[in-house]
């Protein structure tokens, strides 16, 4: 695993990213046209408040951007947190005191995310989660000659 302490000279260092939908909110029954309709997962607030004690976090989203106001309070409401909507489209990294929630993939320390897999330098590996997480049967072995 990567470790990325705090380092004054890099300020991906200094944030966490955290994916919103089946991350922090569970939603059990689709989409929806997109209502933010779901309870925090177990430990999510708890969480977002132990990183913003030692981190700058934003929430990112690939979420259009008019439902960002939506998510920014959905936030509010179970974090008691401040929020921020980005509206900038240079932004590359967060530093702020509040939750940023963006679409962006800011730099930081962390991402997490429901979606993710860790890439660890082995595109074998990485590959074959990939094809597991997307549905698909492991890969045959290769055969040479
Ligand atoms: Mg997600």
């Amino acid at each position: 695993m990567t470790v990325v302490p705090l380092d004054p000279a890099s300020p991906a260092s200094h944030a966490v990213g955290i994916d919103f939908d089946q991350t922090l909110v569970a939603h059990h029954d689709g989409w929806q046209d997109g209502r933010i309709y779901g309870a925090p997962v177990p430990g999510a607030i708890e969480s977002l408040h132990a990183l913003k004690r030692v981190r700058s976090v934003f929430i990112m989203t690939a979420r259009p951007r008019r439902f960002h106001p939506a998510v920014a309070g959905w936030l509010r409401e179970h974090s008691g947190l401040e929020t921020l909507v980005d509206e900038d489209p240079e932004r590359a990294y967060w530093q702020g005191d509040c939750l940023l929630v963006t679409n962006k993939k800011l730099g930081a320390a962390v991402y997490i995310d429901d979606r993710a897999i860790r890439f660890t330098g082995d595109w074998g590996s990485a590959l074959t989660q990939v094809r597991h997480a997307i549905g698909l049967p492991a890969a045959p072995a290769r055969h040479c000659c």
